[in-house]
């Protein structure tokens, strides 16, 4: 296959008012196909014009959509889950372009996973209700309200998942959406906008609009957005939830992470070492909740990363588009220079090198997955989040060693434990700071289960029930049946 027979690429930079639009003011980005270095298409960053129409266009559409019943709603979003399953194939290899990643994971991991979301909350929403609390004659009700025109901010790993994650809760609730997919990866989003007129949601209701950081502060700081939903670092996540204090927004951060393996003596030695290579080379290693810290108890050490390495030789390095490919690309030259630096930091301050540590020697942004054992808690690369393919492996005595051990991080994203004992399973996680956590599994995030850190990792969560509560905001009633007492 090649590029030039790809699903039709999106007509325009924005999707602003249920329509493809374009400003030739903005400032051009190019967007680069990662596994070759070619420039695939080339998209203009909003002006503070096409924000401001973004923005109008939503409340005005929100406003309607409000209106809407909850079952009206969930059909709509049902709809676009139907229409996103039957192209699947299409946004699947549009998400290989944008990011690289092989199209073994796009079709199963990505638009998939979006629609999943929009049939989740597309059920939902006809069942969200409030409560009525009696009060022996008066009473009160508390009605769930949407909040109003919500701004979404992506990074550039899932731009389809991250879109889909963020609107569906949005939209079931009665919201708007502008969103502003990262500047590495802005294709995939706008076929999402495209779909969900396709379905039948008011032009308006979900836009998308391009741009680097300003573009996202504007959204940020705009007091006609009620809430601010980011996926991105934790530097990015400190500015935007300030900015979104100065109107005391709502906001959702999903940040980064420096996440804990925990494999104990009695795991499963195939299971705990496929938890570690889901956990860091899925995606080239691009995934926030990455278990990037694999701590392996003394007893199981050297034969655990004997398999490992011998199971990682096992990846098939090479062209995305080719559904044989099960490890692609890092999304840019940037990024691979930043991970690459690190693999020299780590050599520096003393790791060992036991699987990978290179450039790729082909065009595009290619490396080898890369192991480093005997990686202290103080090194550089057990403290920091890499965002690449590279994982370190830590020897550990004792359970309680262990804890402690993978709690000394700002971060709290996620963690794991492999070992056959369920009740030192529960014990451990119970110690765990972490907000999205597996047992004898690692990574698996389905729409059902809440998902979102803790401590620097973030505030808020996707997915699941949980979701309904950052996308609305209760009103109360006190009803009065009389007379009204008063003192005087
Ligand atoms: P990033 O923080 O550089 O950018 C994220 C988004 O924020 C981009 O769209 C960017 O343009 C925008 N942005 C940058 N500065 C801004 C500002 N001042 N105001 C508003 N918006 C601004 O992150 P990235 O490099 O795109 O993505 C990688 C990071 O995202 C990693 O740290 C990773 O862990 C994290 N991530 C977290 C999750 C999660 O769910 N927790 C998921 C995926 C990625």
């Amino acid at each position: 296959m090649t590029i030039a027979n790809i699903a039709a690429k999106p007509e325009a930079s924005h999707f602003v008012g249920g329509a493809y639009i374009e400003d030739e003011a903005g400032a051009a980005i190019d967007v680069i196909y990662p596994a070759t270095g070619e420039t695939i298409a080339t998209v203009r960053s909003a002006t503070p014009a096409i924000v401001d129409r973004a923005l109008e266009t939503a409340a005005s559409a929100q406003a309607e959509w409000a209106g809407r019943t909850g079952a009206e709603r969930g059909r709509v979003l049902r709809r676009a889950a139907d229409i996103i399953r039957a192209r699947n194939r299409d946004l699947s290899e549009l998400e290989t372009l944008d990011t690289g990643k092989p199209l073994s994971e796009t079709l199963v991991a990505d638009a998939s996973s979006g629609a999943d979301a929009l049939e989740y909350f597309g059920n939902l929403a006809a069942t969200l209700t409030g409560e009525h609390i009696a009060l022996g004659g008066d009473f009160v009700y508390a009605v769930r309200e949407p909040l109003g025109v919500c701004a979404g901010i992506g990074a550039w790993n899932y731009p389809t998942q991250i879109a889909c994650w963020k609107a569906a809760p949005a939209l079931a609730c009665g919201n708007a959406m502008v969103f502003k997919p990262s500047e590495v990866t802005p294709l995939c989003t706008l076929k999402i906008a495209q779909i969900l007129i396709e379905a039948g949601a008011p032009p308006g209701l979900f836009n998308v609009v391009q741009g680097y950081g300003d573009v996202g502060a504007a959204l940020a700081t705009d007091p006609r957005v009620a809430k601010v939903s980011l996926t991105g670092s934790v530097p990015t996540g400190q500015k935007v939830y300030s900015a979104a204090a100065g109107h005391m927004k709502h906001v959702t951060m999903e940040l980064g992470g420096k996440s804990p393996i925990l494999v104990f003596d009695d795991a499963d030695i195939e299971d705990a070492v496929g938890g570690a290579i889901l956990g860091n080379f899925y995606s080239s290693g691009q995934i926030c909740s990455n278990g990037t810290r694999v701590f392996v108890q003394r007893g199981l050490h050297d034969r655990f990363v004997e398999r490992l390495v011998e199971r990682t030789r096992g990846a098939v390095i090479g062209d995305p588009l080719d559904e044989a490919t099960s490890f692609g690309p890092l999304v840019s030259e940037a990024q691979l220079d930043k991970v690459l630096g690190y693999v020299d930091i780590g050599r520096a301050e003393g790791a060992e090198i036991v699987a990978g540590g290179n450039r790729i020697d082909r065009p595009g942004f290619y490396m080898e997955p890369t192991i480093f054992t005997g990686v202290t808690d103080e090194m550089t690369i057990a403290r920091e989040e890499i965002f690449g393919p590279v994982l370190s492996v830590l020897a550990f005595d004792d359970e309680d060693e262990a804890v402690a051990r993978a709690n000394a991080t700002e971060f709290g994203l996620a963690a794991g434990v492999f070992t056959r004992d369920l009740a030192r399973a529960h014990r451990v996680i119970a110690q765990l700071q972490a907000g999205t956590c597996f047992i004898n599994a690692y990574n698996l995030t389905p729409v059902e289960a809440p998902f979102g850190g803790v401590k620097q990792s973030g505030v808020g969560r996707e997915n699941g029930h949980a979701a309904i509560e950052h996308y609305s905001q209760l009103k109360t009633v006190y009803v009065g049946l009389g007379p009204v007492e008063a003192p005087f």
